[in-house]
């Protein structure tokens, strides 16, 4: 009888994944699912930056690999967001944003999902052409003060994604689990997108 419970809550739990270039939007994105769903927005840059602003142990460690815009290492970035899914807030679900970065973090959480039971619902692959991504990004530096937004520091993140994160798209799609959305459109219009298909999984679930 409680088993048969379990399982059931354990279906209804949304583990959304966001996959994308930086300066696609998908951080904009998952924030306003997280609000509308009322469910936690993991970001680990988001993460990492309030590391760096109080720093912490992690965020000295953390901190030449994001101004320079490599990857923080896995063994530092995975026990992070292990104990962050841990927390009670994640029990109904949660979004990632920016986690996992490379195949080596999608088979740690998939793994660590599943001695759980449980597994992502989906991820969500946001896209747009390289000089819209290079203008969105110039115009957040401008108004953020991004200290990785800089056009060298781009370049490198650009160059990162392609080669470390790319492959979890085709990963994802092989799983029967990824859900493009073409990002050039504005945010509304976006997430118009966004919403539908995420009332429909949880139509599904
Ligand atoms: P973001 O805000 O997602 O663009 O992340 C900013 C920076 O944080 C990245 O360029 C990386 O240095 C670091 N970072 C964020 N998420 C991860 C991750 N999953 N793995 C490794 N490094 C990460």
């Amino acid at each position: 009888m409680f088993a048969v419970r379990k399982q059931k809550e354990d279906m209804s739990k949304l583990i959304l994944v966001f996959l994308g270039p930086p300066g696609v939007g998908k951080g904009t994105q998952a924030a306003k699912l997280a609000e509308d769903l009322k469910l936690p927005h993991i970001s680990t840059g988001a993460i990492f930056r309030d590391h760096l602003k109080r720093e912490t142990e992690l965020g000295k460690q953390a901190r030449s690999y994001m101004d320079s815009g490599n990857l923080v290492p896995d063994e530092l970035t995975v026990s992070l967001v292990m104990d962050r899914l841990g927390q009670p807030d994640c029990e109904r679900g949660y979004i990632l944003d920016g986690f996992p970065r490379n195949l080596k973090q999608g088979e740690a959480l998939e793994k660590a999902l599943g001695q759980r039971g449980e597994s992502i619902t989906a991820a969500l692959n946001f896209d747009a052409p390289r000089q819209v991504l290079i203008d969105r990004i110039a115009g957040r530096a401008e108004k953020e003060g991004r200290k990785d937004d800089t056009p060298e520091t781009v370049k490198n993140r650009l160059e990162v994604y392609d080669a470390e994160t790319g492959p979890l798209t085709p990963w994802y799609r092989e799983k029967g689990i990824l859900h493009d959305f073409d990002a050039q459109g504005g945010i509304d219009e976006i997430y118009a997108g966004v919403k539908a298909a995420v009332e429909a999984l949880k139509s599904q679930g």
